[in-house]
Formats: C-alpha cells, structure tokens, sequence
C-alpha cells in the first residue's frame, strides 16, 4: 500500500502491470484530462482573450478532446443531391415567431453550450462556423434558428452558430463583424476550418444546399426570393458564402472599412476573384433562399471605396482588425460575441479620415 502512494502517478499511467497501481489508472486519466484543459485555457488566455474563462469556456475547450472521441467511427457521407435522406426543397416557417424559450427546450437537448454540435454516429470532414452579423434582429434571429439547426443537423455537419453583434448605434458594418466571428470563434475552437458568412434574414430552402467547405470559395444564397429568384451580377459574393480558413487566411479576410450598407460583399467578391479562386454556386433550381422582410437600409455610394480598395487588400482587414469585445455569452443556442466598434479608429488606420 505504501509503495503504491509512493509510485509517482505518472508511472502508473504508463504502466499497464504494476500491481501497485490497480485502480489507479481512472484518476490518471482524470488528472491527464484536467491537465490538459488547464494547458489549452493557458494557451487561450495567451492567444488575446481578455474574458476571464467561466466554466462553460471549459467546456468549449473540450470540444476538440470530444471529437478525439469520434477517431473510431466511420467519416460521415458526402451527401449530395442524389441522397435519400435529404428531402430537396424544404419549407421556412417564417409567419409564426418561436420564444427563445420554446427553441431552447426543443434544440439545446442536442447541442453543447454555445450551439456547438456533433455528430454521434460518424466523424465530419470539416468543422465549421456559421458566422451571423447582427443588430437588433430579434424576430429574425429566432426564425433563423429554428430553421437553421434542424438543417445543419440533417447534414450530419459539425458545426456551431456565432451571433456578433455590434454594440451602440453607430453604422452597421458588416464586413468587420465578419472578421470578428471569424477571429473569436478561432480563438474559441482552433480546429474550427470551414466559415459560413450568413445574414439572419436568408433561409435556404432546399437540403442539398450543402454548408461543407470545398476546394473553391462558395456564394450560397444565389437565389434570393426578393430578388425576383434569379442571380442578380455574376459576381455577386453577398447573403451567404463560405470560404475555408486557408482562403480567408488567404485575402487577409474581409475589409473594415465598410461602414453602412452595402460594397463589402463587392469587395469580398474582388478580394476572392484577384487571389486566383472562382466563385461557384449551386444551380439555381437548388440554391433557392427566402429573405425575412425588413427595412431597406439607403444605399450609399461605393464606388471610390471600391476601387481603392483593392490596393487595401493586404492592408485593411484581419491584419488590422481592431474592436472592443464586451461580451462572450456561451448561449444555449449560439455563441454571443457583442463587440465595440470605433468607426473614427478604423478609418484612420487606414487613412481614410
Ligand atoms: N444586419 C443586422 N442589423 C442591421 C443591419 C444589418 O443584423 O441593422 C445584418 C443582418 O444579418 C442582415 C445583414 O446584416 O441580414 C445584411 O443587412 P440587410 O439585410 O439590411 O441587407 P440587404 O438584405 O438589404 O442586402
Ligand atoms: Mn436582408
């Protein structure tokens, strides 16, 4: 007994015979699992997040070690549009609004904190984060859940929701909020490689829509209801799109410098096409969408800012990111980034002011 207290614990997790160390070996694994959580908060704390870490930050850093979980079951189906399980054109509810507290006892069952969810029965290829702008969109934002869950889950996707809100009333600026998910759900999920751009307003409305990264940046929502169903330019990149990290890493992510509607998606669309990727799309009868109706925003002239934008590019964008997180809220549903956004700041960084 007392050679066993003796033996240093880590001895007996790697000993698989010593006699001392029987009944020992669950509390190794706990101590190796607590270590390794404790390594990963450090290593999260030195990559730049300043809120201090809650018990449910713990459980996001544990959502790598779950899939380590998944090694032994079979990669999850490519689906596509000859699949079974897959129904084609499906309906978007969007007369009736849900309370968030109807959604949660419905959806959460499934999810883990921050609406983080996984697979059971096969491992996905890719991990992905879909990333919502967004200001004072209440009714849109429940009917974007109720639909968007259930049709991430039919996909047998890994995936999670990522709400960046921007605080205050200054200009809305979409493009940066963009650049923001995609930095603060890295910084939450490092092994995150796969990044859907979504307004809370689009809803697809057919299952072989696929939210899975390819080889070529992806514009989703070519199909819009209130755009008279058809691709309103070629070159239209805006609504939906999806881009792996590499591509995003790639074009130095989207620029900041669009303040109120309207461009970013243009410049996003120039930044893509100029670093030898094509934009692709699903087939029109396919990448079907409705738009939640809402106010139409004045449309602002563009054109200097785009155009000189693409001397930016390598510029103005994730490399010179800057706002004010004020909160990280691990939601049932979704994860809540709420951030700060100096207008005068990011404008004079790129001189522009
Ligand atoms: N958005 C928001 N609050 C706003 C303005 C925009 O949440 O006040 C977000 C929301 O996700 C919306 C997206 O930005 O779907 C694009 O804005 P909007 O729908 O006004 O653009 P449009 O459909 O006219 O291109
Ligand atoms: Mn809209």
């Amino acid at each position: 007994m007392m050679k066993c207290r003796k033996l240093a614990l880590t001895r007996c997790c790697l000993s698989r015979t010593l006699t001392p160390c029987r009944g020992r070996q669950v509390l190794c694994l706990l101590t190796l699992l607590m270590a390794s959580v404790t390594l990963s908060a450090v290593a999260l704390r030195m990559r730049g997040s300043e809120a201090p870490l809650s018990l449910s930050d713990f459980l996001h850093i544990l959502f790598p070690l779950e899939l380590a979980g998944h090694r032994r079951v079979p990669p999850c189906a490519l689906l596509d549009g000859n699949d079974t399980e897959l129904k084609g054109p499906i309906d978007a509810d969007t007369d009736s609004i849900p309370s968030l507290a109807e959604l949660e006892e419905w959806l959460a069952p499934s999810l883990l904190p921050g609406g983080l969810f996984i697979p059971r029965n096969c491992r996905p290829s890719h991990k992905i984060a879909v990333i919502v702008p967004f200001r004072d969109r209440r009714v849109h934002l429940k009917i974007f859940l109720r639909h968007m869950h259930p049709f991430l889950q039919r996909q047998n996707l890994q995936y999670g929701i990522f709400i960046v809100e921007q605080a205050g009333d200054g200009p809305f600026n979409r493009a940066l909020l963009m650049n923001v998910g995609y930095r603060e759900a890295l910084l939450l999920h490092p092994s995150l490689d796969c990044f859907i751009f979504h307004d809370v307003d689009l809803l697809p409305l057919d299952d072989r829509i696929r939210y899975s990264c390819g080889g070529q940046p992806v514009h989703l929502s070519a199909n819009i209801d209130v755009h008279g169903n058809k691709l309103m330019y070629a070159n239209l990149f805006g609504g939906a799109s999806m881009l792996t990290k590499a591509m995003m890493e790639n074009v130095n992510g989207f620029s900041n410098v669009f303040f109120g509607w309207g461009g970013e998606d243009d410049d996003m669309s120039f930044r893509v096409r100029s670093h030898d990727m094509k934009i692709t799309r699903y087939n029109l009868d396919i990448a079907r969408y409705t738009m939640m109706r809402h106010v139409r925003e004045n449309k602002n002239d563009r054109q200097k800012l785009l155009i000189d934008g693409r001397k930016r590019i390598h510029s103005d964008g994730l490399n010179s990111l800057r706002y004010e997180r004020v909160r990280l809220d691990l939601r049932p549903l979704f994860t809540l980034i709420e951030v700060r956004i100096n207008q005068t700041q990011v404008l004079t960084d790129q001189g522009l002011l």
